[in-house]
């Protein structure tokens, strides 16, 4: 069965875009820990992300790093935070995070949330 993000990619379930090619997506998170909080994912459907080949590995990072400088340049943030962690999808993520200071990446911290409109906007600034 394929995964949500699978089905996002495909444009069965509405997300934000920020960056699309050949190979991976990238989209607002939906319980974002800061605004801009982006989720880049490999079209091709693998589990864990130390399983993907060696090619969609360094490409996904080589993608990631684009769309990094994007949320940057948006946010105004110190850095942009890398954290590949979870289990709740089984389908390899990165998450980009906008961060001022460590504790923006304590992924215990209360979810933002946005109105669909506060979404549009940001991934409207990102995608530019
Ligand atoms: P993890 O596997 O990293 O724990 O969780 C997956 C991440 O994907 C979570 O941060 C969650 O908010 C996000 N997520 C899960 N389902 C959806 C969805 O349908 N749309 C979007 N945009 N994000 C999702």
């Amino acid at each position: 069965m394929a995964t949500i993000f699978s089905k996002i990619i495909a444009g069965e379930i509405p997300s934000y875009k920020v960056a699309e090619d050949e190979n991976y997506y990238a989209f607002l998170d939906i319980n974002p820990l800061a605004k801009g909080h982006t989720l880049v994912v490999p079209k091709k459907e693998v589990d864990y992300y130390y399983d993907l080949d060696d090619e969609t590995l360094a490409g996904m990072a080589i993608f990631a790093k684009r769309v990094a400088h994007k949320i940057k340049e948006q946010t105004g943030c110190k850095k942009v935070a890398t954290v590949v962690l979870g289990l709740e999808v089984p389908h390899a993520h990165i998450h980009l995070i906008p961060m001022n200071s460590e504790n923006d990446v304590d992924f215990r911290r209360e979810k933002l949330k946005l109105t669909p409109e506060e979404f549009s906007e940001i991934a409207s600034k990102l995608a530019e």
